[in-house]
């Protein structure tokens, strides 16, 4: 598989253009036209240092009908080179006959389920160990300090099934600079568990508004009550939007968009503060963590 990196256009692009791009890149190294098999995005990322012409970068890798002619000429194009091989390599595989030791996996966090998963790749029978409860009871216990601010230690948004970042809106730490591509095979497990893109989208951003939600109400407000919901949801999507139009604002008076930003961020977190007391959670903050209760769970 060859890699072509360094393809840029413009932000407003369609698919075609893309693929155009490609195939005049391919020409540079003498694979005609009709040669692309199938290509796949690798890094799309913008290019801002010239604040009135932003573009995106590409970096793609294709499959085409003759490589070894393709690589002949590989030298005479710096943005053209091999694909490295990205595969995930397992360290060792288990013998056939072997049915213990069983290897031991403390805790069911991001690690814990990915060196279970490893294990069991390469043929080990893995025990993981979890001190804190399964998802679903460690969800009660969770919205239980949240909601009525009674705390259980062994179960809560740290301890439990799925580990700290469970209850979180999702993001991850993709670390595409990674040498090893040990991100790939984390991104490649998702993606072979099945989850379908606007399922992933669609459930992360439930979360985070939920997420969101709750901290908001909870933490700062003192006040969780599902009547709030619908004023919450209503003023969370103004937020969005006036993220969305003051960003798009100072971009256009010419401001980069990262310091745009950086720049909105304090405002938006004062109108968040105010918009929330005024129109959604209807009082001042209550220092509600003042009255957080350590023990079994009873109020
Ligand atoms: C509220 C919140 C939001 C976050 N949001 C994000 C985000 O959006 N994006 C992101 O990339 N990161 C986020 N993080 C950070 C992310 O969750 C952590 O980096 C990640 O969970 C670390 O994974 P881990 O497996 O190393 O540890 P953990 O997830 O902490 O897992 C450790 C597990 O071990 C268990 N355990 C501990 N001691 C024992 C024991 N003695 N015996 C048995 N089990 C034990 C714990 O119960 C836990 O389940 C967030 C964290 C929090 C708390």
């Amino acid at each position: 598989m060859l890699r072509l990196s360094e393809i840029k256009l413009p932000l407003e692009h369609s698919e075609s253009e893309l693929e155009s791009a490609i195939r005049s890149r391919l020409a540079l190294i003498h694979v005609p036209a009709d040669s692309l098999i199938r290509y796949t995005v690798f890094r799309r990322a913008h290019d801002a240092r010239k604040r009135s012409d932003i573009k995106l970068t590409y970096i793609v890798d294709v499959d085409v009908k003759d490589e070894a002619a393709a690589l002949a000429h590989l030298n005479d194009q710096p943005h053209c080179t091999v694909t490295p091989d990205m595969a995930y390599k397992f360290v060792a595989k288990a013998p056939e006959s072997m049915k213990s030791p069983r290897p031991v996996v403390i805790g069911l966090g991001p690690c814990g389920l990915f060196a279970g998963l490893i294990l069991a790749q390469m043929g080990f029978r893995p025990i993981i160990l979890e001190r804190g409860k399964a998802v679903r009871e460690r969800t009660k216990d969770t919205w239980g300090l949240w909601r009525k601010n009674v705390l259980n230690p062994e179960s809560n948004v740290q301890f439990g099934e799925g580990g700290a970042g469970t209850f979180s809106d999702g993001k991850l730490y993709s670390q595409i600079k990674d040498p090893k591509h040990y991100g790939r095979k984390v991104l490649e497990e998702f993606v072979l568990a099945g989850a379908p893109i606007w399922l992933a989208v669609g459930s992360s951003t439930v979360l985070a508004i939920v997420f969101n939600f709750f901290s908001y109400g909870g933490l700062v407000f003192g006040d969780t009550s599902h009547r709030l919901l619908p004023r919450f949801l209503v003023f969370y999507a103004f937020l969005g939007g006036l993220n969305f139009f003051l960003l798009r604002a100072l971009i256009w008076a010419g401001l980069g968009p990262l310091w745009a930003q950086a720049l909105l961020l304090p405002v938006l977190a004062g109108v968040g503060f105010v918009g929330m007391r005024r129109f959604v959670f209807g009082r001042g903050p209550t220092g509600s963590l003042r009255h957080l209760k350590v023990g079994s769970g009873e109020t």
